[in-house]
């Protein structure tokens, strides 16, 4: 084969290089928990999406084992073909309880969801209005359905009234807009969207990826947070994050539930979700229904770690939930702000450009249940150290 073929790769490679931008992978040597070992080394973890510290909690790697003895391990066909097995329907049923909707479907993922759903309810001919700071699987969602895009700004519902207003000539309408938004943290104002989609009759379409297992009445999400029950027509949601395993899942009426069965790409044409992360995952919804504790713990240890960090004296931008923002400005600094909390025992990810804006650099604090007291004290050490030795506080 001639090398030349992907010269143009290796020269994409070298510029990522040149620029700074390649992203070092590292590798966990541990459970996922609130303390990792990292490129062997001890961390305190400040990184993950596993809110509720139930990625490895001993009933669901139980749950998972038990299944696996009765059922084996992969699905082996499609869902529609021969791969739908009991535990997939009764997660489904045992989710659509715990959130108060008609109707649920589980996917292979949260990105598999949004793929599955958007073009399946909308198509050419169609428009979709989405919040401009979408997640990148509500914008390919977008993108595959060939409908027309019009992004409106961020949260601000007179832009998105504005934008209705100059796109007159569509049949079908839908409002999409993730829940709660990773970068910053913040919720979309729901409530709002709501009563702009009810006074046009719009399709109203929520991704909870970051409210599932932390919004709501012991995280029944976002819609219960606002308790708009029966009043936005789709919630995606995942089972990646505060339910600790891998798994999509869309909620809300039974008819576009049951129009998913027939229509969505990735759940006709992918194979499903494994048997041990399926019950994985019930045992996740057993544990959230027995207890609120988890949900309570997760939010009071993200006020604390809010709190503290102001008292440092740091930024934290507009963070409403655990998903905590620590403003630094240049991409280098916050890359030095990152690597020099490694080095002090504290695993914590720093984002730039092009994931949030030039200028918007920052180092992202993931909270969790999971962390003791010791552990978020021992953090905030470290963050205090750090930030003082790079004139970020004083
Ligand atoms: C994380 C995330 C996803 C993807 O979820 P996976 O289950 O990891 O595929 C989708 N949408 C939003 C808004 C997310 O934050």
């Amino acid at each position: 084969m001639d090398a030349n073929r992907t010269a143009y790769l290796e020269t994409q490679l070298q510029d990522l290089h040149a620029q700074g931008l390649f992203n070092h992978i590292r590798t966990i040597d541990s459970p996922m928990d609130a303390r990792l070992v990292v490129d062997s080394q001890p961390v305190i973890n400040l990184c993950a999406n596993n809110y509720l510290g139930l990625a490895n909690h001993p009933l669901l790697r139980e749950a998972a084992k038990q299944a696996i003895d009765q059922y084996g391990i992969g699905p082996g066909a499609v869902r529609s073909i021969a791969g739908t097995m009991r535990p997939h329907i009764e997660l489904e049923h045992r989710l659509a309880a715990f959130k108060g909707a008609e109707a649920v479907i589980t996917l292979q993922s949260g990105f598999a969801a949004n793929l599955a759903t958007i073009p399946a309810l909308v198509g050419r001919g169609d428009v979709i209005f989405s919040d401009q700071l979408n997640h990148a699987s509500i914008i390919d969602g977008c993108r595959l359905s060939r409908a027309k895009i019009v992004a409106y700004a961020h949260n601000d519902v007179d832009d998105l009234r504005r934008k209705i207003a100059e796109e007159t000539e569509y049949e079908r309408r839908l409002i999409i807009t993730d829940g709660v938004f990773s970068m910053d943290g913040d919720i979309a104002p729901l409530d709002q969207l709501v009563a702009v989609a009810e006074e046009h009759n719009i399709l109203l379409m929520v991704d909870d990826a970051h409210g599932e297992g932390v919004l709501g009445r012991g995280g029944r999400g976002i819609v219960d947070h606002f308790g708009l029950h029966g009043r936005v027509d789709v919630e995606v949601g995942t089972l990646s994050k505060a339910f600790g395993v891998v798994g999509g899942l869309v909620a809300g009426r039974q008819n576009i539930i049951d129009w998913l069965r027939q229509r969505a790409r990735p759940f006709l044409f992918s194979s499903a979700m494994s048997i041990p992360d399926t019950a994985a995952c019930l045992a996740a919804v057993g544990l959230l229904q027995a207890s609120e504790e988890r949900v309570e713990r997760l939010w009071s240890n993200a006020a604390f770690f809010r709190e503290a960090l102001q008292g440092l004296g740091f930024d934290t931008g507009a963070s409403q939930t655990p998903i905590i923002p620590v403003m630094l400005g240049e991409a280098p600094l916050a890359q030095e702000f990152s690597r020099r909390l490694f080095e002090a025992g504290v695993f914590a990810m720093a984002i730039g450009y092009p994931t949030v804006a030039q200028g918007k650099a920052r180092i992202r604090v993931m909270n969790s249940a999971a962390h003791s007291q010791t552990d978020l004290e021992e953090a905030l050490e470290a963050f205090a150290q750090v930030g003082k030795a790079l004139g970020v506080i004083r």
